[in-house]
């Protein structure tokens, strides 16, 4: 107890130095016994829709999923459905219920163009989004800080999804990168993130993660190690795409020889032409050898919209109301900022990234349908990307390569929970985490329903009534009302707005 106390003090003290705004305290709520009545419930785990179910919540665990009894009985034992008394009950009626989504690839920022930004406004875009879990894939805040917030979730003690910490691991030698390796699983971190390391020290890495059980994401990039080599190292995932149509190319990636990779408007550009370059016999094999290995393929197709079409992505109709003018100031083109590489994007830069979805989509299809785990992952915060929106497009793009929206909320769940070893998250169903979305319509119809504000800030409904939109959000049995957190988001937007106005 004493060391629990410790430590929370310890996260507490860390979480306060981190910036100037506080934590925001848990506006959710955990009951004793939850039912969620008369829901039409998609259980994550690929099956189609069953219902109407009641559901059941004790704690943070489902304990039960029933076939709904009708209102009439609800309304003549008020509060003793399924066998016992309730301390809430959510009337689902016309509603779906799907597992919380887990965005596997979501960075945990606090600023954004040098500006501060209130520390749960991204937290309260994923919740609201009906996202119950992340995958920090390395943040700028530090792991100590993403550790203690991870920490501050799990106590319930901050409005946030759970956090899974990985942290990224660079060195130029193998010794010090494994006294790195040593120091995440000292600090709490779950997992390491890679980026591009000589091949001694990616042994070093490899070996010494397998020893302390972290698990490895990847961000390839451009470098000598590519998938198959990546997949011989026993990596848990890959993420976008790079290393892949590289181990497939038959020479070295077929740039211009004025390219320069530290050049990102250069490695942006040229990145859309590999898959076009790769040989595709050679491909299916590199597809075998990341099965073989078991690796997940968490490809972000979102992330790179802006590259296809960047008018669209630069007036996403959601910035109106959520967009902080940090994140705005960030997404503009400027040679210092990640991703903000688009100053001279031209109409021949979105042809060849037209083509290269084509040709990526057909890739992460296939291998998913030879047996591959394949999962969402959103990247937010970089090239007009926005935390929660760019997580349910990214499920969209999925629907677009050819998936089965049911295999797309599959992806979205119990795929995340299976890469991050989570043997009882991501599905509806007893003795299951009790992470759940409760969807106002039904994702298989459209997926916009999932974009928090509904469908109309998607285009999709014309003079109608607004529609869609995650209801309420659970989280480890901890539910929270999703249109309040928005009201909080825009509450932040507009605040922010009101004081950059007299700078
Ligand atoms: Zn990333």
């Amino acid at each position: 107890m004493r060391s629990l106390v410790l430590a929370l003090s310890g996260a507490l003290a860390v979480v306060c130095s981190a910036g100037a705004q506080s934590y925001a305290p848990s506006s959710g709520v955990r009951y004793h016994r939850l039912l969620i009545h008369n829901a039409l419930v998609i259980d994550g785990a690929g099956n189609p829709t069953r219902g109407p179910m009641d559901i059941v919540v004790e704690g943070n665990r489902i304990t039960g999923v029933y076939a709904a009894r009708p209102m009439a009985e609800t309304a003549a034992s008020p509060g003793t459905l399924q066998g016992g008394k309730f301390d809430r009950v959510i009337d689902a009626t016309g509603m779906y219920v799907m597992p919380g989504i887990i965005d596997v690839h979501s960075h945990i920022q606090f600023d954004r163009a040098g500006i501060d930004m209130p520390h749960d406004y991204e937290f309260k875009l994923l919740l609201a989004h009906g996202i119950t879990t992340i995958r920090d894939p390395g943040s700028m805040q530090g792991p100590d800080t993403i550790v203690a917030y991870a920490k501050l979730s799990d106590e319930n003690k901050i409005a946030a999804p759970t956090i899974i910490p990985f942290v990224v691991v660079q060195s130029e030698y193998p010794d010090s990168v494994r006294a790195q390796i040593r120091h995440v699983k000292e600090i709490g971190g779950k997992g390491l993130k890679v980026f591009i390391n000589r091949p001694d020290v990616w042994d070093a890495i490899s070996d010494e993660a397998h020893k302390l059980g972290l698990p490895i994401a990847t961000d390839m990039k451009i470098q000598e190690t590519d998938a198959i080599r990546a997949s011989q190292l026993g990596v848990a995932s890959i993420e976008h795409w790079y290393g892949i149509p590289d181990a497939a190319t038959p020479g070295p990636q077929d740039f211009p020889d004025y390219y320069n990779y530290d050049n990102e408007a250069d490695r942006f550009r040229w990145g859309g032409d590999i898959w076009r370059q790769a040989d595709p016999a050679r491909l299916s094999a590199v597809l075998d050898t990341m099965l073989a290995h078991h690796v997940t393929w968490d490809p972000t197709f979102a992330i790179y919209e802006a590259n296809r079409d960047l008018a669209k992505a630069q007036n996403e109709p959601w910035f109106r109301d959520y967009a902080l003018p940090a994140m705005m100031k960030f997404y503009q083109p400027s040679p210092h900022a990640h991703g903000s590489y688009q100053a001279d994007w031209t109409t021949a830069d979105e042809v060849t990234w037209r083509n290269n979805y084509r040709i990526w989509m057909h890739w992460v299809r296939e291998y998913a349908a030879r047996g591959g785990n394949v999962t969402v992952g959103s990247d937010a915060g970089f090239i007009w990307a926005l935390y929660g929106f760019t997580t349910i497009r990214e499920m969209e793009m999925q629907q677009e390569a050819g998936f089965h929206p049911i295999e797309v909320i599959q992806h979205a769940t119990s795929n995340g929970a299976k890469l991050l070893g989570l043997p009882h998250t991501g599905v509806v169903r007893p003795g299951f985490d009790a992470d759940l979305a409760i969807v106002d319509g039904n994702p298989l119809h459209n997926m916009k329903v999932l974009y928090a504000p509904g469908t109309a800030i998607a285009g999709a409904t014309s003079g109608a009534a607004q529609h869609g939109g995650v209801r309420y959000t659970i989280k480890q049995g901890i539910v929270f009302d999703d249109r309040q957190l928005l009201a909080d988001v825009r509450e932040m937007v507009r605040k922010a707005r009101a004081n950059t106005k007299g700078e």
